[in-house]
C-alpha cells in the first residue's frame, strides 16, 4: 500500500506484523476512518474510457478540486499513462500544484485568471481559457515580454451563459488572438449545461451554436488543434459532440453524470469510505441515542460508533442512510455529530469492535453508491466526492 500523492496526507497503514526489530522512524497509524483510491480501476476505468471513444478523439482528464476528491496527482498521472493529451484544472494553484510533482503534460486552465496571475501561467507552461479582448492583450503582452508564445483556447459561451465569449462574437476575438504573434490559438471549446439527461434538445442547440463558430473558422482556413465541447455526459451520450478532444472528470472515476446517461461495462467506482467499529453499547427500551436524543430504542439494541461525522464530509443526517457491516446494512441511527455516528448492529450479531464498516461503496454484495449518499445530502455525484474533508486520509489500493 502506497501513500496516495504528494498533496494529500501522506499516511500508511500501521502494520505491526512488519514493523522492523530496530525500530524505524515513528509511522504515524492510520486514522480508523479513512478512504480508499482503487488505482487498478481508475487504470481500468481510462481503458474502458480509450476502448469506447473512437480512436482519434483526445482525452483531456479534469483533475479540479484535487481530481473530485480522489487526488489530483494521482488520477493525473493514470490519466496520462492511459494516453490523455491534456490535464485540465480550475484555478492557478492546483496547476501549480501538479508542475511541483513534476507534471510536464500541457495543462488548461480551465477557470478565470487575473492579469496578476498570467505571468505564472506562461512562466509555467499553462493553457489559459481566453474570453474576452482585454485579456487577451493582456496575456499576449505578458508571454511577449517572457518571449515565449503562449498557448491559449478560446471559450466560447454557447447557452452555459458564465464564462466565454459569446456564440455570435467569436469570430472578431478569435482574429484578435490570431493577431498576436506571442500567442498560439490552440484550441475552442465550450461547456454543456446539460448533456447527461434524457432530453437533449438543449444539448443539441448548444451544439448548433459551437458548429457555427466553426464554420466560421473553417471558411476562412482557420486550422485549430483542439476543439472540444463534451464533459462525461457529452462523451457517453452525445457522438456528434466529440471533436478532437472530450474533457472528462466523473466518468474515470467510475460514476455516471445522471441516472439516465449510457453506461460503460466494467467501469467501476474508485472510491471507497471507511471506518472501523470504534464502540459498542448495548442499550435497553426507552434509552436515546446521541445528541439531541433523535432516536429512542423500542427495544434492547446493539449500537456501533464509526468514527466520523459530519467533520469529514458526511452528510448531517439523522435516522437516514446506513453503513455496511459485515456485508449487510446497519442503519444510522440518531443524528450525525462532528467527529462520530451510530448505526445498529442488533441484525449483525458477529460484529466486534474494530470491524470494518463502508460508509461508501461495496462490501460483499452490498453496495452505498455514491448516489445514495447524494440523496441524503440532496445533493449531486460530484459534491459527495469533493465533499470529503482533507483530515480524512485517503491511502491508495489495488485491491
Ligand atoms: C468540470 C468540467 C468538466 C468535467 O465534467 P465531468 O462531468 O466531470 O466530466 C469539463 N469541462 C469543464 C469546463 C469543466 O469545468
Amino acid at each position: 500500500m502506497k501513500p496516495t500523492d504528494a498533496s494529500m496526507p501522506v499516511l500508511e497503514r500501521y502494520d505491526a506484523a512488519t514493523e522492523p526489530v530496530q525500530p524505524a522512524p515513528p509511522r504515524l497509524p492510520l486514522r480508523s476512518a479513512w478512504i480508499e483510491i482503487n488505482t487498478r480501476r481508475l487504470r481500468r476505468n481510462f481503458e474502458i474510457v480509450n476502448a469506447f471513444k473512437p480512436r482519434q478523439v483526445q482525452v483531456l482528464s479534469v483533475v479540479k478540486d484535487e481530481g473530485y476528491g480522489h487526488g489530483a496527482l494521482t488520477v493525473g498521472r493514470a490519466a496520462l499513462e492511459a494516453g490523455a493529451a491534456y490535464l485540465g484544472v480550475a484555478t492557478l494553484d492546483e496547476a501549480l500544484a501538479l508542475r511541483a510533482s513534476g507534471l510536464d503534460a500541457p495543462i488548461l486552465l480551465l477557470g478565470p485568471q487575473q492579469e496578476t496571475e498570467m505571468p505564472w501561467c506562461v512562466r509555467h507552461a499553462l493553457t489559459c481559457a481566453v474570453q474576452d479582448a482585454a485579456q487577451v492583450k493582456a496575456l499576449a503582452r505578458v508571454a511577449a515580454r517572457a518571449h515565449q508564445r503562449a498557448p491559449v483556447h478560446l471559450k466560447l459561451n454557447t447557452g452555459m451563459n458564465r464564462y466565454g465569449v459569446r456564440w455570435t462574437d467569436a469570430l472578431s476575438l478569435i482574429e484578435l488572438v490570431l493577431a498576436q504573434s506571442s500567442l498560439e490559438l490552440e484550441g475552442v471549446f465550450s461547456h454543456f449545461a446539460m448533456s447527461d439527461e434524457a432530453d437533449k434538445s438543449f444539448a443539441l442547440l448548444q451544439l448548433e451554436r459551437f458548429q457555427s463558430v466553426l464554420a466560421q473558422l473553417a471558411a476562412r482556413r482557420i486550422h485549430l488543434k483542439y476543439r472540444h465541447l463534451c464533459n462525461s455526459g457529452g462523451l457517453l451520450d452525445l457522438p456528434q459532440a466529440h471533436f478532437d478532444m472530450v474533457r472528462i472528470g466523473l466518468l474515470p472515476l467510475g460514476v455516471y453524470p445522471s441516472r439516465v446517461c449510457r453506461r460503460l461495462p466494467g467501469l467501476a467506482p474508485v472510491m471507497t469510505v471507511k471506518a472501523r467499529i470504534a464502540s459498542i453499547q448495548a442499550i435497553g427500551p426507552g434509552e436515546s441515542v446521541g445528541y439531541g436524543m433523535r432516536y429512542t430504542a423500542p427495544n434492547h439494541r446493539r449500537i456501533a460508533v464509526l468514527p466520523l461525522g459530519y467533520g469529514d464530509g458526511f452528510p448531517r443526517v439523522r435516522n437516514q442512510g446506513g453503513a455496511l457491516i459485515h456485508g449487510r446494512c446497519a442503519p444510522l441511527v440518531g443524528g450525525v455529530a462532528m467527529d462520530a455516528l451510530t448505526v445498529d448492529i442488533t441484525d449483525i450479531p458477529e460484529a466486534r469492535l474494530w470491524d470494518e464498516a463502508v460508509l461508501l461503496g461495496r462490501q460483499g454484495d452490498a453496495e452505498i453508491t455514491v448516489q445514495d449518499v447524494a440523496q441524503l445530502k440532496n445533493s449531486v455525484s460530484y459534491d459527495v466526492l469533493t465533499g470529503w474533508r482533507a483530515r480524512l486520509p485517503r491511502v491508495s489500493v489495488t485491491e
